[in-house]
């Protein structure tokens, strides 16, 4: 970590603050000569001296360090040459210029010697105030994964349970095939972002900054944008898609296409492709899971009487006995007559009867004798345990 203890370059090279590049190079040259340690052999002040105008000509003679020196009086390579820039513009002068909304006086940069925890404090707080100020050049140039995609697949009632090809249309970013993702198409020119410059404004509040380019990161100069892709390095494409629909296929169920969702930029895997399957209606069949529920009419004497009745299932007609004395509403159970499971192996659901007793019509005298009669044989109440209750 370097020192921040405040040194005076300008007094140690003998120039002034104003010193252009040339006095500042001919000033450390004279210097050098005079305290050079092979012209000043065994002589430690003389070292000592060399080793400060070294330091001090270090500084000066590099522009960005110069600037930050200038503004902070001291330099650190932690510092960002265009927070300093930005700090400058801002007018946060040290040695009494402070004319800023953020008065820098009260830190004490000199004091915190280094390795003594000395990260904190004032170094710690100026450092958080431009941290977030300046998010924004230095956003991630690395490779970053494509985004997933997530289609909704409408899939018919029977496709589901026995299967087939679905298609569909996707819409989804490629990698650019004209600059194959570099965003560029190799020739320079000025940087459209800061007309060359380097610099762009930016406003923080009511302060206005002039920081580094993000475009060109503050050379000017920009590659051409490539023509197809806009310099975004991916195209959208639509593209037709098909796939396979397993048997038994559920509602809701989450079909994953790896490497199938939007391209990656810089080199980033691309992202998955997920397809929701949405299974369409019956008229007849209501699918729960593997389970099929139907809802069956049967006469009062087939639920009275009991006996074998044909019942429609997803694989045909199959018979079902319905036993004597069922009642309106009670449920049956045709095991393994429901959907083959497309994640248990070898197993399949059930179908579940709804028996909806129907009541005739009685139209003729001879039927309206028979009930009659049945009503005398079997004078049972059945609302009596109703009674029994209220
Ligand atoms: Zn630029
Ligand atoms: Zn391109």
């Amino acid at each position: 970590m370097p020192t921040t203890q405040h040194k005076d370059y300008y007094a140690t090279l003998g120039v002034r603050k104003s010193a252009s590049a040339e006095d500042i190079r001919k000033a450390f040259r004279k210097l050098a000569r005079k305290y050079h340690p092979d012209v000043n052999p065994g002589d430690k002040k003389a070292e000592e001296k060399f080793k400060e105008i070294s330091e001090a000509n270090d500084i000066l003679s590099d522009d960005k360090k110069r600037k930050i020196y200038d503004q902070f009086g001291f330099y650190s390579d932690q510092i960002d040459p265009a927070a300093a820039e930005a700090a400058a513009r801002a007018g946060y002068g040290t040695r009494g210029q402070h004319h800023g909304p953020i008065d820098f006086e009260g830190f004490d940069f000199s004091e915190e010697a280094p390795g003594t925890g000395g990260s904190g404090s004032g170094w710690g707080s100026f450092r958080d105030i431009f941290s977030g100020m300046f998010s924004k050049e230095r956003q991630a140039q690395g490779p970053q994964p494509g985004t997933d995609l997530e289609y909704q697949v409408n899939v018919d009632f029977w496709t589901a349970i026995r299967g087939g090809v679905a298609r569909l249309e996707i819409q989804r970013q490629e990698i650019c095939p004209s600059c194959h993702g570099r965003t560029t198409t190799g020739g320079s020119q000025t940087c459209p972002e800061c007309q060359g410059s380097g610099q762009v404004t930016q406003m923080g509040g009511r302060m206005k900054f002039n920081i580094q380019c993000p475009r060109c990161g503050g050379s000017g100069k920009a590659q051409n944008a490539c023509s197809t892709c806009h310099g975004e390095g991916v195209v959208y494409r639509t593209e037709p898609l098909e796939f396979r629909i397993k048997p038994g296929t559920r509602d809701g169920q989450r079909i994953r296409l790896a490497g199938k969702g939007n391209a990656g930029l810089h080199g980033g895997p691309p992202g998955d492709l997920y397809l929701i399957i949405r299974t369409g209606p019956h008229p007849v069949y209501t699918r729960t899971g593997d389970d099929i529920y139907i809802t069956l009419p049967v006469t009062v004497s087939e639920a009275a009487l009991g006996g074998r009745i044909d019942v429609p299932t997803i694989d045909g007609r199959a018979q079902l006995r319905v036993p004597p004395g069922t009642q309106s509403g009670q449920k049956l159970r045709m095991r393994d007559r429901g959907v083959v499971s497309a994640t248990k192996e070898g197993t399949r659901g059930d179908q579940i009867v709804t028996v909806e007793v129907s009541v005739p019509q009685v139209r003729d005298e001879r039927s309206r004798e028979i009930l009659k009669e049945f009503a005398k044989l079997n004078p049972e109440d059945p609302r009596e345990s109703i009674w029994a209750k209220v």
